[in-house]
This record gives C-alpha cells, sequence and structure tokens, in this order.
C-alpha cells in the first residue's frame, strides 16, 4: 500500500500537472469506486467545468481543492494508481475512473484490487464531514507539533507492541508496514516493545526516526515496493537504501548481524535483533 513518501509523491505531480486546468468532464467505470455522493451522476456532474487550484495530502488521502469551493478526495488503497495521460492511451482493464482535461489529457485512475475510493465533497463543506476516514487521523508526522510529548500521551494506555501503534492511522497519519520497520529500526526499538513502555529518550528517537525515513523515502520518489507507480509511471528507488524492509536473512548495515522477520498485527516485520535489543 502506497504511504506517506509514495503519496506525497504522487500529491507534487498532480500539482505541477494539473493545477489551474479545467475539467472537462469524467467518467464512471466501476460505480463503487465512488464513495460519495451515492449518485454517481452527481459525482460527474460536480466535477464538470471545475478548475483544480491545489492538491493536499493528509496521511495517505489526497484532496484537490476545487474551484467553487468543492473537493475531490482521493485514497489509493492496496492497488490504486493516478496516471496523467494522453486521451489516446488505450484503457487498462482495471482502469476505473476518467476525467478529462483540455488537449487531449485525462487524470485515469486505475485499480485491480478495486479498493480505491473517491469523493467529490459538495461546495462548502468541510472535508473531514463527508470523508470520515480524514477525520479520525491522527497528527502529520511533519507537524512542528509532532514530538515526544504528543506521542507518549497517543500510547500512554496502549500495551500493544509499538509496531502495531505506528501503524494505526489515528496514530500518527501516512506510516504504513515499510515505514514503519525502517523507523524502528533507526531509533533501535524492538517492534514488540509495548508502546507504553518506551522510554522519553526512545519516543524522541522515534519521533526523530520517523521524519528521517519518510524525508528519504519523499526524496526517493516513493519505494518500489508494492508496486507503486508515479503519475507518469515511474517507479520510485527507496528500495536500495531500505535498512530492514524485506532483508530477512541480510547482514545487518550497521552492525552486520542478520536481519529477522516476525509477523505483529497479522503484517510482517523486519528488524535487527542487535541493534533493536528487547528493553
Ligand atoms: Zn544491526
Amino acid at each position: 500500500m502506497p504511504e506517506l513518501p509514495e503519496v506525497e509523491t504522487v500529491r507534487r505531480s498532480l500539482h505541477e500537472s494539473t493545477c489551474d486546468r479545467q475539467i472537462i468532464s469524467s467518467e464512471i467505470l466501476l460505480e463503487r469506486t465512488i464513495a460519495y455522493p451515492h449518485n454517481p451522476e452527481e459525482f460527474n456532474l460536480g466535477l464538470k467545468g471545475k478548475r483544480i487550484l491545489s492538491w493536499h495530502r493528509r496521511g495517505k488521502y489526497l484532496l484537490a481543492e476545487l474551484s467553487n469551493d468543492s473537493w475531490l478526495g482521493v485514497h489509493l488503497r492496496m492497488t490504486g494508481k493516478l496516471l496523467w495521460c494522453d486521451r489516446s492511451l488505450p484503457i487498462h482493464t482495471h482502469t476505473r475512473i476518467r476525467i478529462y482535461f483540455a488537449n487531449q489529457q485525462e487524470l485515469r485512475f486505475n485499480d485491480q484490487r478495486t479498493f480505491g475510493q473517491m469523493w467529490l465533497v459538495p461546495s462548502g463543506i468541510n472535508p473531514e464531514e463527508i470523508i470520515s476516514g480524514v477525520q479520525k487521523l491522527g497528527m502529520e508526522p511533519f507537524d512542528p507539533n509532532f514530538n515526544y510529548e504528543y506521542l507518549q500521551n497517543k500510547l500512554r494506555k496502549s500495551d500493544r507492541p509499538i509496531k502495531n501503534s505506528l501503524l494505526d492511522q489515528t496514530v500518527i497519519a501516512g506510516i504504513g508496514n515499510i515505514y514503519a520497520d525502517e523507523s524502528l529500526f533507526l531509533s533501535g526499538i524492538h517492534p514488540q516493545t509495548k508502546s507504553n513502555q518506551l522510554t522519553k529518550s526512545q519516543l524522541e528517537s522515534l519521533v526523530q526516526a520517523i521524519r528521517r525515513v519518510l524525508s528519504d523515502g519523499i526524496t526517493h520518489g516513493g519505494t518500489t515496493f508494492s508496486d507503486f507507480v508515479d503519475i507518469g509511471g515511474d517507479k520510485g528507488n527507496y528500495i536500495h537504501s531500505a535498512w530492514v524492509f524485506r532483508r530477512t536473512g541480510q547482514p545487518c548495515k550497521v552492525c552486520s548481524g542478520v536481519i529477522a522477520r516476525i509477523k505483529l498485527g497479522g503484517r510482517s516485520t523486519h528488524f535487527c535483533p542487535k541493534c533493536q535489543p528487547i528493553s
């Protein structure tokens, strides 16, 4: 699943390609991709003639601010991909939504697993009121108020493994399996450590590590894992700099110990038992 760096990479590209452009019309190939409005025809009517003013990101959600004070929300989920392409590009069997612009250009939503969703938030309504997932999101990792006190407060009643807490979007917005493993490695924390047993200094280093791995991910244009591509079809290359993710059995880049893998909350978790001892 695309995580914060991948979604941010897409946001930046969308911002460059589609800002100040007018939507001519749209076409829905799979109705259930439209989470709101419930009548898909209203989705098309709402987009028609609108200009895209800017693209924002909140957690893993993309939010386009449209003229007339309305919003287009997108969540890529497992396999959703937005492509900025020429309208003549043959459609794929997984093409779900097509949004048409002038000069034969198109924003196309392909999604193999069909968990991806789009919302058209009507004029004058806050996106949080329609997109309930946005309402529940925890703090953005790059928010200046994201610090050890915030984490301590969020985790103080939780004895679940810290890895599970990092994946919880109501705790921190935007982290998924890859960057959770990477940030725990960089902060030297064993993924099974109970969330409410982390010390102040562990939480402080976790905050720094989260920001570092996410920044690195954005710098590399996202990851190649989960077959992520940018809107032009380009792959990211974070894989080459991963510390532990999908490196089971390989030597740790810091201590040369062997990277281990366990399952936590149903997700594969990669870590170095030497660098991340059980505290
Ligand atoms: Zn190590």
